[in-house]
């Protein structure tokens, strides 16, 4: 099997299963408790909102563990507005994950209004383009760091510049950048910051909000004192220590990876030109390593995406949270793609664990599927 997926999950980190055996099986107390049993679980937690923070270069007492990306979404989104008894308007962009498109949904319907901010045709959201409909009655301005279906990486530092001279908050929808990229917070600048583990290598349902120290923000799940009561319910300490170990591991190879991810990106891609494949990649030249985003006229890509299946290849053709939807994904209306290459269109993503003979692999099946 060539899994090219790797945008809708990833292959748990070793290391992180490994570190995350411990607090399932033998030490698997309530870090909430007050008696010793629980001091071990205490300590992991803490010592993974450390790593994590590390990674992103935020303090710990900024990062809280959520369910995943779309619990950070919605926290930030809902609890954004819930906290404004004024009712100031959200802007976002239409590329969004639905995580943040349907919260958003869901906070108009109570009367919170929201606008959308329209990409280029490669999938950019400018700053000229937040610049022309922000206004003084702005509360928050929420756009993904880097796209899950084209891979479009945004001007993330300039756009929160612009919230911030409008004394708006800025969140960033970074689920598909963290542990693959870069990412400093303090550099960026950013309030809020949504990311989950298995999108890096760590185990599902599990993730974090970066929230910057001092931002308000009103608790999305209500019950219990964890996560300074900004956050009710048990940890997840198993869940928790691998996202940690996870993160650390792709941060500390980050470099290392990039270089292999981009070489196999670049061999698929010139396997494809020379045999004289007509395709259209997506997304411009800033796009996440790995994520390629490709458009074929004329040809259905749920039928390629059937026929690789077929082969042992896993692709996508939108997003994963998208499967059943066989209509075109509300991303490639937005960069208006014509339509006869958007029904065309499959998501190859490569990941760490992936191979120079995966990425022949796929470049082969797709030589037998399209012809020149
Ligand atoms: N945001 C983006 C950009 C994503 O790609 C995804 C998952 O595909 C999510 C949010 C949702 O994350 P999770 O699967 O952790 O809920």
């Amino acid at each position: 099997m060539v899994y090219a997926d790797n945008a809708a999950t990833t292959r748990l980190d070793a290391e992180a299963f490994e570190a995350m055996k411990p607090w399932l099986l033998t030490e698997y107390g309530n870090a909430s408790q007050l008696y010793a049993f629980a001091r071990g679980p205490k300590k992991a937690l803490t010592k993974a909102r450390q790593t994590i923070a590390e990674c992103i270069h935020a303090n710990p007492e900024e990062i809280f563990f959520t369910s995943g990306g779309t619990e950070s979404d919605n926290w930030v989104i809902k609890g954004s507005a819930f906290s404004d008894s004024d009712q100031n308007a959200t802007i976002t962009s239409a590329i969004e994950h639905h995580a943040v498109l349907h919260a958003c949904a869901a906070i108009e319907r109570l009367g919170y209004p929201v606008a959308y901010l329209t990409p280029t045709t490669e999938g950019k959201i400018t700053p000229a383009a937040l610049r022309e409909i922000i206004t003084p009655g702005t509360r928050l301005v929420s756009v993904m760091y880097a796209n899950n279906e084209i891979g479009t990486i945004q001007p993330t530092r300039e756009l929160c510049a612009v919230a911030h001279e409008n004394r708006a908050r800025f969140h960033t929808d970074a689920v598909q950048a963290v542990g693959h990229v870069a990412i400093d917070v303090q550099e960026l600048g950013v309030d809020f910051l949504s990311a989950s583990a298995h999108k890096f290598n760590g185990p599902k349902g599990i993730g974090f909000l970066y929230k910057r120290a001092g931002t308000e923000l009103c608790p999305f799940m209500d019950g219990g004192a964890q996560e300074k009561q900004q956050r009710a319910g048990t940890e997840n300490v198993a869940a928790i220590v691998g996202m940690a170990v996870a993160l650390q591991n792709n941060c500390r190879q980050l470099a290392q990876n990039q270089k292999h991810i981009r070489e196999l990106e670049a061999s698929l891609l010139s396997e494809l030109t020379n045999a004289g494949i007509p395709f259209v990649r997506n997304g411009g030249n800033d796009t996440l390593p790995g994520l390629i985003s490709l458009s074929f006229a004329g040809v259905s890509g749920e039928a390629i995406m059937h026929r690789l299946d077929l082969m042992g290849i896993c692709v996508s053709t939108g997003s994963a949270c998208d499967s059943v939807n066989t209509q075109v994904s509300h991303v490639l209306n937005a960069i208006r793609l014509p339509e006869a290459y958007a029904k065309g269109t499959v998501r190859i993503s490569l990941g760490k664990n992936n191979t120079a003979e995966d990425a022949a692999a796929i470049a082969a099946a797709l030589k037998q599927i399209i012809k020149p």
